[in-house]
């Protein structure tokens, strides 16, 4: 392999950019995982060790807010604190996982756009202090407005961002379900051709962004958030290799100039995941599947431990269920759900074994 190495822990600015060309290099992508909480977070990062795959742990806007807590009164500061709290938790403890990591916030819509800028003032806080910033990428969705807007607000945003290593994901044309109240509506969008990426927008993007620093285009090809009845969602991955071609013949760019995210990956064919992939996407985020495979094993855990759900020490026979009501035991067999899902995932993306932070 010719790529450098790294250490482990999060990377951002350079080391980021190391991470997103040896996946694209190496024909693989990386999971971007939807995290809520330290439950959430460990088994990510735990699965990423296990699969000796990096990683990427995302938190949405109200992602965010549960990190901080429902009790915090005034919402919108506890999703700035939430976000910086799950991102200190990450610095913090990745590196002891052993593999690479990198920080991201999930759709940020034009109403949260003050989100994003919260969180920027702390980010130059720790960069001030660090020489690194908080996260590795934030992501701009402003696909819902003109695209005039979209670009000349995504190109003030990564003014900022550059200045402190980060990197900015925008989204052009509308992915399609809903992602914790964002999002257009499934069955509005299905014969909506916005659902569609226009290659020409991407090379509009391509010209007026690359020059001021590093981004990541989240194409929509038919992708949906949220995982739907098979044959409602038609993927049409050949809109990336479009994109990528027409940047590429424009600009006499080398292959694949574009890094694209594969959003909605959750519930998607296998083979389409493989083609996009080799389209450029280095990244797929992965939210409703992982819910479910947390989900999956607590309820059984419940089912099967009914009574100690119901009593603390049983009232027929006097057996104390102390152990079983215990919440680390069903928040544990909840993240082993997440820790063994993502093991598909890593396969899937083909990052398992991929890893490349210093062993
Ligand atoms: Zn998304």
């Amino acid at each position: 392999m010719s790529e450098s190495r790294l250490k482990p822990g999060v990377v951002t600015g350079e080391a980021y950019k190391t991470l997103i060309n040896a996946a694209k290099s190496g024909g693989y992508a990386l999971p971007a995982v939807n995290v809520t909480g330290t439950n959430t977070i460990n088994a990510v990062m735990e699965a990423a060790a296990k699969a000796e795959s990096d990683i990427i742990i995302q938190l949405s806007n109200s992602g965010g807010q549960f990190y901080a807590g429902r009790g915090i009164a005034d919402g919108f500061k506890a999703k700035v604190l939430g976000s910086v709290a799950a991102a200190h938790h990450v610095h913090l403890l990745a590196e002891h996982y052993g593999i690479c990591v990198a920080m991201h916030t999930d759709h940020a819509n034009r109403a949260l756009i003050p989100w994003i800028e919260a969180l920027l003032d702390e980010g130059e806080k720790y960069y001030e202090q660090y020489g690194k910033p908080l996260y590795s990428s934030h992501m701009l969705d402003l696909s819902a407005d003109p695209i005039d807007f979209n670009l000349s607000e995504s190109a003030r945003i990564l003014e900022r961002m550059t200045k402190i290593d980060m990197s900015l994901e925008i989204e052009l044309g509308v992915t399609g379900g809903e992602e914790d109240g964002i999002g257009s509506d499934f069955e509005e969008a299905a014969d909506n051709s916005k659902l569609y990426t226009q290659p020409e927008d991407v090379l509009l993007a391509y010209e007026l962004l690359n020059p001021i620093g590093h981004f990541s285009v989240a194409a929509s090809f038919g992708n949906v958030h949220g995982v739907y009845k098979p044959g409602n969602v038609k993927l049409r991955p050949e809109i990336l290799k479009n994109s990528q071609a027409l940047v590429q013949r424009t600009h006499s760019t080398a292959d694949n100039p574009l890094h694209l995210v594969f959003h909605g990956g959750s519930g998607s064919e296998k083979t389409k995941i493989h083609e996009a992939v080799t389209y450029g996407v280095f990244k797929m985020n992965i939210d409703t599947d992982t819910q479910f495979a947390f989900s999956k094993p607590v309820g059984k855990f419940v089912k099967e431990n009914a009574r100690a759900f119901e009593f603390q020490i049983d009232p027929d026979d006097g057996t104390p269920y102390k152990k079983l009501y215990d919440p680390r035991g069903y928040l544990r067999v909840g993240e082993e759900g997440i820790v063994t899902r993502l093991q598909e995932a890593c396969e899937d993306l083909g990052s398992k074994g991929k890893s490349i932070a210093n062993g």
